[in-house]
């Protein structure tokens, strides 16, 4: 059966098989019923048959060009390789692979565009950001931070003291980079589409300080006070090196990096409020911080 001397959905006849294997009919009758009952024999109207297809042609087929590909990469040299890569390079080029990522990486660059100025309008990070392509370096900007004072002095980033949402950014950046996409692609008319990078830049830049006006600042931070004692800047003006450790985790983690847990009474660290899932150690809005 195993060697394949039966083709699969052949019927066993007792007497053809009896007289096959050389035995009486009477372990051919019974064999059967002693194998299992998803063995390789089932029982069909014509009497009993053989289930595994041993030699099915396409199994055959498939297993023979399986053998023959890992036989021509065995024997495939180094020279070869090389020759097939470039075959795929040339195919690739051929099929202008290369035009088709400058689009899409052009459609990406209006985004990354957007958010940029929308950071260094809101933020600014010193010098050095580049506006639109080609534009070059620009003074860093700062423009709500230093020049309205809207947007608050030391970075922030800890759960509990921002908001989940500042309009700020998510509408200049939204604005921006949804606009400049569908200038890009020649919603706007074909003229402006090469100035989409500009676009982005330019809209991100203008939205930024005005929606920080619009919303007069109210949603950057949700709170002024950590809860923490010892104050975030040394005497020197340098944030302050001491540990404290995370009643989450367990970890020890410098003042900056903690906030208090009003609920356990202890400190948390910002990794622990980022994946608190509950809420359970996050501070309560201050109202007076609104
Ligand atoms: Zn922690
Ligand atoms: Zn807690």
């Amino acid at each position: 059966m195993l060697d394949g001397a039966f083709g699969p959905r052949e019927r066993l006849g007792e007497l053809r098989t009896a007289a096959r294997l050389g035995v009486s009919r009477t372990p051919v009758r019974t064999a059967p019923a002693r194998l299992p009952a998803d063995g390789p024999i089932e029982r069909g109207d014509s009497g009993f048959s053989l289930t595994i297809p041993h030699h099915d042609p396409a199994v055959t087929t498939a297993e023979l060009a399986t053998a023959e590909l890992e036989r021509w990469y065995a024997h495939m040299t180094v020279h070869a390789l090389v020759l097939v890569n470039l075959g795929f390079a040339l195919a690739l080029m051929e099929a202008d692979m290369f035009s088709f990522l400058n689009s899409i990486l052009g459609f990406c660059s209006n985004c990354a565009i957007a958010w940029v100025v929308t950071v260094a309008t809101d933020i600014g990070i010193g010098i050095g950001i580049g506006i639109g392509i080609g534009i070059g370096i620009g003074i860093g900007i700062g423009i709500n931070k230093y020049l309205l004072k809207l947007s608050p002095l030391q970075p922030e980033f800890r759960r509990g003291m921002l908001h989940a949402v500042n309009p700020v950014g998510v509408v200049a950046f939204v604005a921006a980079s949804g606009l400049s996409i569908a200038m890009y692609f020649h919603a706007l008319g074909d003229t402006l589409q090469p100035y989409s990078p500009v676009a982005a830049a330019v809209i991100a830049f203008v939205l930024t300080p005005l929606m920080a006006v619009v919303t007069k600042g109210r949603y950057y931070l949700r709170r002024t006070d950590d809860g923490i004692d010892e104050p975030l800047l040394d005497s020197a003006g340098n944030p302050s090196a001491t540990t404290y450790d995370c009643h989450v985790c367990h970890q020890p983690y410098e003042r900056p990096d903690l906030a208090a847990c009003r609920t356990h009474d202890a400190m948390v660290c910002s990794l622990c409020l980022s994946t608190d899932k509950v809420g359970d150690h996050v501070l309560p809005a201050q109202p007076s911080a609104v």
